[in-house]
C-alpha cells in the first residue's frame, strides 16, 4: 500500500469501501483498474478507481467508494444488507475528502462516484454524502467531477442540496415492479423513487431555464436483470418511463449475480450477460432510433427479447413487409431500422446521396454492418427482394459461418 498517500487503516477501509461499490453499475464504470496504472504506485492504490463515460462521452477515472457498507435496509440482492456477514467499514466524511483530494491531485481520478448503505436515517446518511460533496467543492475548491447516489427516502430538501454540489445524481431502481421491491427490497417503494426523481427532473429543468447548476449532467439509475421474475418487457416498459416521464440521461442494466451467502429468495444462477446486452441494444432503440417498446416486444415469446439475434434484426425479421428499403430514397427514420446501419452510417449515407446514387460498394465504405443490412436494403445494382423470403434468412444471420450467397 502506498503508505505516502494513506495509512494503513485508511487503506483497509478503501479496499472494503471500493469493493462493496463495485456492484454499482449506475455511472457506467467498468470496474476495471485505472489505465496506465503502475506496479509501483498507481497499482498499490488502484482500490476503487474506474472508468466511466461522462455524458459527453469521455471517458473519466473515478474513485468510486461507499461512504459505508454498513446498512440498516435488507435488500435480499445486495451484499451489503443488514443480514449479510460481510467485513463492515465506514470513512468519515473527512476521509472521503481527504482521499479524493489526494488522488486527484496526482492525477489518479477525474472525478468522484460516491453511494453509501443507509446509516441511522436516510436523511442522516444524504447529509453525509452532501458533505462529502459541499466540502470538496466549497472549501477544497475541487473542480472534478461528482457522482452522488441519492437516497430516495431523504428528505426533498436535502435532495434539493445534493444538486447543487453534483455533477450527477441517481437512483437505484433495482426492481422494476413494486411487487419484486416488496418481495426483494421491503424497505424500498416505488412511490417514493418516482416522487424523488420527478423532484430531480423538475430542479434541472428549472435551473436550465434560470441558467443555475443542479445536477448538470441529469439522473441515472440502475436495474438488476434475473434476480426477479420480471420479463425483458416489464424492465423496458419502466425503463420507457423513465425516460419519458423522469428524463433519465441513462438506465444502466446489470445481471444479477450470486453473491457470497445469498438469500434463499434469490436464483442460484446469473442470467445469461447476452440478456443484459440485448435491454442495452433495446434501450438505444428506445432512445435513438424511434422504436416504442410495443415494436420491440412484439411477437416476442413470454415477454424476453430474442437472445439469438439483436432487437432490430429480431424486428426487421418479424416485419419483412417493410423491407426491402432504399438507401438512394427512404427517408431517416426508415434507413435507422434497417438492420447494420447506425445513426452515424444513417447520416454518412443521407450525406453522400446528395452527391451520387450509392451502390452496395458505396455503403462498405460508410458502414461495417453491411453483410446485416444487405438483404433488407435496395442500392444501385442491388434488389434482394427473393432473399427476404428465404425460410433460413434468420438463420444465415445468427450463424455468420452459414451466410446464404446475397449477391
Ligand atoms: S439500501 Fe439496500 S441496496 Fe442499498 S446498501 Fe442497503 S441493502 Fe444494499
Amino acid at each position: 500500500m502506498n503508505h505516502e498517500l494513506m495509512d494503513e487503516r485508511l487503506a483497509r477501509k478503501l479496499c472494503i469501501l471500493a469493493d462493496a461499490a463495485k456492484y454499482d453499475a449506475s455511472c457506467a464504470s467498468s470496474g476495471a483498474p485505472k489505465r496506465a496504472a503502475d506496479a509501483q504506485g498507481l497499482g498499490s492504490t488502484a482500490h476503487g478507481i474506474c472508468h466511466a463515460y461522462t455524458p459527453d462521452g469521455r471517458c473519466v477515472s473515478l474513485l468510486k467508494i461507499l461512504l459505508t457498507n454498513y446498512c440498516l435496509y435488507d435488500c435480499a440482492y445486495c451484499v451489503n444488507r443488514r443480514s449479510s456477514n460481510v467485513r463492515r467499514a465506514r470513512f468519515s466524511v473527512e476521509e472521503v475528502v481527504e482521499l479524493t483530494i489526494a488522488f486527484y491531485k496526482r492525477n489518479y481520478i477525474e472525478g468522484l462516484f460516491l453511494s453509501s448503505g443507509i446509516i441511522r436515517s436516510p436523511d442522516h446518511t444524504m447529509e453525509q454524502l452532501i458533505q462529502v460533496a459541499r466540502t470538496l467543492r466549497r472549501d477544497r475548491g475541487f473542480r472534478g467531477y461528482i457522482h452522488l447516489k441519492t437516497i430516495p427516502d431523504a428528505s426533498p430538501w436535502l435532495i434539493e442540496q445534493a444538486g447543487l454540489w453534483a455533477d450527477r445524481l441517481s437512483i437505484n431502481i433495482e426492481l422494476s415492479t413494486e411487487a419484486s421491491l416488496r418481495k426483494l427490497a421491503p424497505d424500498k417503494n416505488s412511490a417514493a423513487i418516482d416522487a424523488a426523481m420527478s423532484q430531480i427532473r423538475d430542479r434541472i429543468s428549472e435551473a436550465k431555464a434560470e441558467r443555475r447548476s443542479f445536477s448538470p449532467a441529469g439522473q441515472s439509475t440502475q436495474v438488476i436483470i434475473g434476480a426477479d421474475e420480471a420479463t425483458d418487457e416489464a424492465v423496458l416498459r419502466r425503463t420507457g418511463r423513465l425516460y419519458d416521464e423522469f428524463g433519465l440521461k441513462r438506465v444502466y442494466y446489470s445481471a444479477f449475480s450470486p453473491i457470497p451467502a445469498a438469500s434463499a429468495q434469490l436464483p442460484l444462477k446469473a442470467p445469461p450477460l447476452t440478456r443484459e446486452n440485448r435491454l442495452y441494444q433495446a434501450d438505444w432503440l428506445l432512445r435513438f432510433y424511434g422504436f416504442s417498446v410495443d415494436e420491440i416486444m412484439a411477437g416476442g415469446a413470454d415477454g424476453m427479447l430474442d437472445l439469438e439475434v439483436d432487437p432490430k434484426l429480431a424486428w426487421a425479421l418479424k416485419n419483412r413487409h417493410r423491407f426491402p428499403v432504399d438507401v438512394n430514397r427512404a427517408d431517416r427514420e426508415m434507413l435507422l431500422r434497417v438492420p447494420g446501419l447506425g445513426k452515424r452510417a444513417v447520416d454518412k449515407i443521407i450525406q453522400a446521396r446528395r452527391h451520387r446514387t450509392l451502390s452496395l460498394d458505396d455503403l462498405a465504405r460508410l458502414t461495417t454492418g453491411l453483410k446485416r443490412g444487405r438483404p433488407f436494403l435496395v442500392a444501385a445494382g442491388h434488389r434482394p427482394t427473393r432473399l427476404l423470403d428465404r425460410l433460413d434468412l434468420r438463420q444465415s444471420l445468427v450463424e455468420p459461418a452459414r451466410q446464404l450467397r446475397l449477391l
